[in-house]
């Protein structure tokens, strides 16, 4: 029996999120500069490798792996790696594959998806008005990724939307996109804006609306029944007895959520964050290109596992919104 990772803090490490590119067909400002650049073709960790990498953390106890980007389904021949991995959900080593998609390449990919064994997929989506939408994303277009939520309803994936909140942009949405959720079935999560990356020179389209005003907002239309579910991440739930959905709130910046935290982030070109508040990073290229052999990626696997910090630093109280981070969040993956 291979030893399980678990970290110096006793938790143990079942999920995995995995960027699998750096590169996005939209350019929503918050998350990226419009004029990106964009890493090498040869820094980026390969379909085999990235197989590879994921393959290893589910031998060492990864249940749940979540693969993002940039936008995951703009990477080529990425559907050669989900129906690759399929192979560890037949075994039943892997419990759940899933995705974080901008919804763009849904319509020509969410049958395939749902082959490969994908069940359930995240689909951000800030607003429901095209313009507005064309505004946030820069490049994105809304009849589109609507389409792509249809087509992944269609195909019988389980489809959650996230939502960055952003206070006079989408706050003045609320029960519409919740209605128009619940409508398709569809849970929401609301997203804390993050202070990452440097996005450009331009004014942010909306600031930062606190999830506790979210909250209260919610309280306003619906009766909100309080969940004590958690994942392990920064999520918190609530019921809407109207609909029935579930809601969510991620608030990493103002929610203390560390004691429970059951994973890590791999990026495109194969680094490992133990902490998604943190600059600790490891690498695991170098070890995984290093050797045939799996040996001394599991060992960098290790070592980086017993490095992961108790908690994260962001506190916003002290630090202004932009710029905290240097890392963009289509680096990580979100
Ligand atoms: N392109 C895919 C997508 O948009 O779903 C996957 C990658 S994206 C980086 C993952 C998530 O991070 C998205 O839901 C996005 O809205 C969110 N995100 C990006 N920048 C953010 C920021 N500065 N603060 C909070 N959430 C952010
Ligand atoms: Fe692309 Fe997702 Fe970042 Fe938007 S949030 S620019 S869709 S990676």
């Amino acid at each position: 029996m291979t030893a399980p990772l678990i970290d110096p803090f006793q938790r143990a490490i079942t999920y995995l999120r995995v960027s699998v590119t750096d590169r996005c067909d939209f350019r929503c400002v918050y998350c990226m500069s419009e004029n990106m650049t964009f890493l090498p073709k040869k820094e980026l960790l390969t379909l085999e490798e990235l197989d590879r990498m994921c393959s290893t953390f589910v031998r060492l106890g990864v249940e749940k792996l979540r693969i993002t980007g940039g936008e995951p389904l703009v990477r080529r021949d990425i559907m050669t790696f989900f129906n690759s991995m399929g192979r560890h959900l037949e075994s039943g080593a892997l419990k759940e594959l899933t995705l974080t998609t901008n919804g763009s390449q849904l319509e020509r990919f969410a049958t395939d998806l749902y082959a490969a064994g994908v069940r359930r997929v995240n689909i951000s989506l800030d607003t429901l008005d095209e313009q507005k939408f064309a505004d946030i994303t820069r490049w994105g277009r809304l009849p589109q990724v609507l389409r792509g939520v249809d087509a992944a309803l269609a195909a019988g994936l389980k489809v959650k939307i996230n939502a960055v909140a952003l206070k006079g942009f989408n706050e003045d949405e609320l029960p519409t996109i919740t209605q128009w959720c619940a409508e398709r079935g569809m849970d929401l999560t609301w997203i804390e804006v993050m202070p990452m990356g440097d996005i450009g020179n331009e004014d942010r389209l909306g600031q930062y609306w606190s999830l506790k005003e979210v909250e209260a907002a919610y309280a306003n239309h619906f009766s909100v029944t309080q969940l004590d579910e958690r994942t392990g991440g920064p999520a918190r739930y609530v019921r809407l007895e109207e609909t029935g959905q579930k809601i969510g709130f991620i608030t990493p910046l103002s929610h203390n959520f560390c004691e429970s935290c059951n994973r890590v982030r791999v990026t495109c070109t194969g680094e490992i964050y133990m902490c998604l508040g943190q600059e600790d990073m490891a690498d695991l290229r170098a070890p995984l290109r290093s050797s045939e052999s799996d040996g001394p990626l599991e060992d960098a696997i290790r070592a980086a596992i017993n490095l992961k910090p108790k908690g994260h630093d962001f506190d916003y109280s002290r630090q202004r919104l932009d710029g905290q981070m240097p890392r963009h969040m289509s680096h990580t993956g979100g």
